[in-house]
């Protein structure tokens, strides 16, 4: 959850940036149209002028010769009329020598240019008789038609500038909304060029840009790419919003800032969660393997309360029926004040550990003289060192410090009862305190001749539930606890706990405690 937030937040910011930056590119975009409109204005009308095509004025509709009832129907759009016209055998030959039947069918099929229409056009061409159809009539008959298609193109033209008001010209919105024409009035003579735009086809708006940011605008054969942002007015007539996205090669500076800006972000988006995923994993190995810890502890504690709990009733039983020698007996009343002990280390340890974690211990400092509370807690510890025959040589003088002085005696004990329970039968620990003048501290070291543990272990042995090391210090009893308790006490009175040793050089650990405390 805590990794979440700030990758909710990074996405935010990535996305609101993305979207000013956007803002900001487009306003850019937009200023630098403006700027660019009036020079596009004057490029696109020369470019127009040089295309218009002057429309040829046409007194009446070019008709193949004279003409009479039956060429008149050919010259209309009635396509029944015309039809029967197609049909009739009879219907012999135009003034201009073409067989009426074809002119009928070709009229037919440029009024409707469906597949049938031409069918039947190919089909009546080819039954015409060769006498009838000369390679000249068929010249003739072509050029009719496309004199026919330039007039009506003239003619629909000439509708449109019966719209334009003004006499220089005026750009007219085709009716399909597409084309847009530009027609000029040149004393008798009509120009005019078609301009194809279009500025909704929408070719990038993937960017992110408006629809209609990024388009074409085509002026007869040649292609525009325009990016529409300030309306172009083109002397006396309406044009399109244009401003050419060529042009300016400017406008493509803040677009480039802008996808900068985004991949930047991605970028920063793409770490943020992975980084956010490691720290994830990282927890959860942690919370596996301080669970595992947990159960390892909790089996050691059974271990260690059922073992000194049954030889206690075994020997308490063997006492009760009497039938134990003095010598025995004597023993086994040693044997279970020492289990007791232990016993009651333990649970003090595992307690304490509970209430320190839930914060619950409560220390009571007050002055008394730590040396004497030392050396009681080495006599406390002798019988049991006297068991694997190691000497505890205290090397005391009479101090007076504030301390817990319970606390202080359990991290002492647990100190000594880890140097006993790892050192080698025969052995001397030494038990010092001496004051560091320089550093203003107390030093309480145990000095042992143990195994010694490796540098890479150092910090770890002060947490809590672990337990390294080689078989030999695993097999040895122990919860675990301990030094992370040691560590707890030693802070609470503003020291340290520290450790000096190496494999096959033995330990020390010294409980340093600030004088002022
Ligand atoms: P426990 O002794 O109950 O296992 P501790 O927290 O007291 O738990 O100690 C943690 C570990 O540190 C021990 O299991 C042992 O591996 C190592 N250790 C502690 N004291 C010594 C020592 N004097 N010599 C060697 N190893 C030690």
């Amino acid at each position: 959850m805590a990794v979440l937030l700030p990758l909710a937040v990074v996405v935010a910011l990535a996305v609101q940036g993305t979207r000013a930056q956007l803002k900001a590119a487009w306003a850019d975009a937009r200023e630098e149209a403006e700027r660019l409109a009036p020079v596009l204005a004057e490029g696109l009308a020369k470019d127009l002028q040089s295309q218009m095509i002057s429309i040829p004025t046409y007194a009446d509709p070019p008709l193949p010769g004279t003409p009479s009832e039956l060429d008149a129907i050919l010259d209309g759009d009635d396509i029944t009329a015309l039809e029967t016209v197609r049909d009739n055998p009879q219907a012999g030959l135009s003034p201009a020598g073409l067989p009426r039947r074809a002119l009928a069918a070709l009229r037919i099929h440029s009024l409707d240019r469906s597949r049938q229409t031409k069918e039947a056009l190919t089909a009546l061409l080819i039954r015409e008789t060769p006498s009838a159809l000369t390679n000249t009539a068929l010249k003739r008959l072509l050029a009719w038609e496309t004199d026919q298609a330039a007039w009506r193109e003239a003619e629909e033209i000439r509708a449109l500038s019966k719209r334009v008001r003004d006499p220089e010209g005026e750009w007219i919105r085709g009716d399909r909304g597409d084309r847009i024409s530009f027609i000029e009035i040149e004393g008798e003579s009509l120009n005019h060029v078609a301009v194809t735009a279009s500025p909704l086809a929408a070719v990038e708006h993937s960017r992110g840009l408006p629809r209609w940011a990024f388009s074409h605008v085509y002026i007869g054969e040649s292609r525009w790419p325009v990016l529409a942002a300030a309306p172009l007015d083109l002397g006396k007539g309406m044009m399109l919003g244009i401003s050419p996205y060529g042009y300016g090669s400017q406008l493509e500076a803040p677009i480039r800032r802008q996808q900068r800006w985004t991949f930047a972000m991605l970028g920063a988006v793409v770490i943020a969660a992975a980084v956010a995923l490691c720290s994830i994993h990282r927890t959860l190995r942690r919370e596996r393997k301080l669970n595992e810890m947990k159960s390892q502890f909790v089996a050691s504690v059974s271990h260690e309360l059922r073992a000194p709990v049954a030889s206690i009733r075994l020997m308490a039983d063997a006492l009760e029926a009497g039938k134990v020698a003095p010598e025995t007996a004597r023993e086994f009343h040693r044997l279970i004040a020492r289990e007791g002990a232990r016993l009651s280390t333990l649970v003090g340890n595992v307690l304490d550990h509970a209430r320190i974690e839930q914060g619950r211990r409560i220390w009571k400092m007050e002055a008394c003289d730590l040396a004497a509370l030392v050396a009681d807690t080495v006599r406390v510890m002798e019988p049991l060192a006297q068991e694997k025959r190691i000497t505890l040589v205290p090397v005391l003088s009479p101090v007076e410090a504030g301390v817990d002085s319970g606390a202080i005696q359990q991290a002492l004990v647990n100190l000594l009862d880890n140097a006993i329970k790892f050192s080698p039968v025969g052995s001397a620990t030494e038990v010092s305190l001496a004051i560091d003048g320089e550093r203003r501290t107390w030093d309480i070291r145990v000095k042992d001749q143990g195994p010694g543990i490796p540098k890479d272990e150092h910090a770890r042995i002060f947490e809590r539930f672990y337990r390294p090391g080689d078989e030999l210090r695993r097999e040895t009893q122990g919860t675990g606890i301990g030094l992370g308790l040691v560590k707890a006490i030693a802070e609470a009175h503003g020291g340290a706990v520290l450790l000096e040793s190496e494999p096959g050089k033995g330990s020390t650990f010294i409980l340093r405690i600030p004088v002022s405390s």
